[in-house]
């Protein structure tokens, strides 16, 4: 199989993690893939290990803090790669390297940073991410969950939901809320706390059984009681909410890598299956029927994974455009995986749709991209508002 990067300026350094990641992906994820999803196995310590020992887990975190300092370009083609074997494994990979990593790296203290980053980029702690309640999604800013100060401490409680490994993660970067009932402050009364999974009174509910992603633990979170450390809370009690959003800018970046790996492997599937299948006396490749459609397959991949890059190095440069650009790359991938894993099932036929083949489980992964780190929706309300701004005016 030919490098995904090979054909476009690449460093040395770089080509040679693509090369790992397409290895380890296609020798130690994909042979797991369909069993993990199968059994709705949602979580495989032995994968996550292996992610850590390899650097996966520690890709932009500077080598000052144990990482190896990657720039977020090398990252997402690794990622990639990881998800074109199992999508399940790349959230695992996603989340851990954009959104606790990084909000401990930008906001976090010495002291945090020695205790926590540094062994996350090692790949021995494992971060998860917990933002989402019931009641509130797409409106994050009007959750519930509930920290309270005494003394010191805080002594968190309420319930969070849909945390990506928040049963089996060594700790979890969790938003509550930091102003009181009496003086609500709005995305100001937020905060960000470091929670290890191990503290009393933290709890992971139910796992919950989906459409796809079914090799990822998707967990609600029972907070009693927890109590916290003031060594725990990071940044400002009240500025949580912002360091989320500056996280999932970034992240849904990752998810869009994710989409791109999902599509580029539907695709291989279905240009690979074409050019066996014969119907007809000829292999269907030979339809132009079929051929318009792979052609479109190929197309939307290549095209979601320039602007994926395009959007990387924008962000990198850390220019105005970037959180316009971090959505339209994440609405573009995640609804080309969508058609890409779509058609893909069409072009194998009956045999698309049984679990005999991977595509069908490409297309039950590929849906996700669309819902999670903003659904579409609400990615097209930030281009628009973005188009705005950025001629001056306000909406
Ligand atoms: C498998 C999985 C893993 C996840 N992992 C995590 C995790 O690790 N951590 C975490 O914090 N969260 C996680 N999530 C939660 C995820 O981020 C939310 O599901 C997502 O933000 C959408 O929120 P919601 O499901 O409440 O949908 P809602 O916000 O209720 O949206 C429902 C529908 O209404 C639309 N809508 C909402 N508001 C508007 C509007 N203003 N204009 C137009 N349309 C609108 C939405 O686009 C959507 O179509 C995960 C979710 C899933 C499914």
């Amino acid at each position: 199989m030919a490098d995904t990067y090979g054909d476009i300026d690449l460093t040395e350094e770089q080509l040679q993690i693509c090369r790992l990641a397409r290895r380890f992906a296609e020798e130690e994820v994909l042979p797991g893939a369909v069993r993990r999803d199968r059994d709705e196995d949602h979580f495989d310590r032995a994968i996550v290990d292996r992610l850590g020992e390899l650097g996966f887990l520690g890709m932009m975190i500077p080598e000052a803090w144990d990482g190896l300092g990657l720039g977020l370009d090398t990252y997402l083609m690794a990622l990639e790669e990881i998800a074109r074997a199992d999508a399940s494994v790349a959230v695992s990979m996603s989340v851990h390297n954009s959104l606790p990593t990084q909000l401990l790296l930008r906001h976090g203290t010495e002291e945090q940073r020695d205790r926590w980053l540094r062994p996350m980029a090692r790949g021995e702690l494992l971060g998860a991410f917990s933002l989402s309640e019931a009641g509130s999604g797409s409106d994050a800013a009007s959750l519930s969950a509930q920290a309270r100060r005494d003394g010191d401490d805080w002594v968190l409680s309420g319930e969070k939901m849909w945390a990506t490994n928040g049963a089996s993660a060594d700790l979890i970067l969790l938003f509550a809320r930091t102003d009181t009932p009496e003086d609500r402050r709005g995305t100001h009364g937020i905060g960000a706390f470091i929670v290890p999974t191990d503290a009393p009174g933290y709890r992971a509910g139910k796992k919950e059984r989906k459409l796809g992603l079914r090799g990822s633990e998707t967990v609600a979170v029972h907070l009693e009681d927890v109590r916290l450390g003031p060594e725990h809370l990071l940044g400002e009690p009240g500025e949580g909410y912002r360091y989320a959003l500056g996280a999932l800018e970034g992240g849904r970046l990752g998810i869009a890598a994710q989409a791109v790996g999902i599509a580029g492997a539907a695709l291989e599937h279905a240009v690979a299956y074409a050019a066996e299948r014969e119907q007809f006396g000829r292999p269907i490749k030979d339809f132009q029927g079929l051929r318009f459609k792979l052609a479109r397959m190929g197309l939307r991949v290549e095209a979601s994974r320039a602007l994926l890059h395009r959007a990387a190095r924008v962000y990198m440069k850390g220019e105005t455009r970037q959180r316009m650009l971090s959505s339209m790359a994440k609405l573009e991938a995640s609804e080309a995986a969508m058609e890409v894993t779509r058609e893909a099932v069409q072009v194998l036929g009956g045999y698309g749709y049984t679990r005999e083949y991977p595509v069908e489980r490409l297309f039950r992964d590929a849906k996700v991209t669309e819902i999670y780190e903003g659904t579409s929706e609400v990615h097209q309300i930030i281009i628009a508002k973005e188009l705005y701004s950025q001629r001056g005016t306000d909406q």
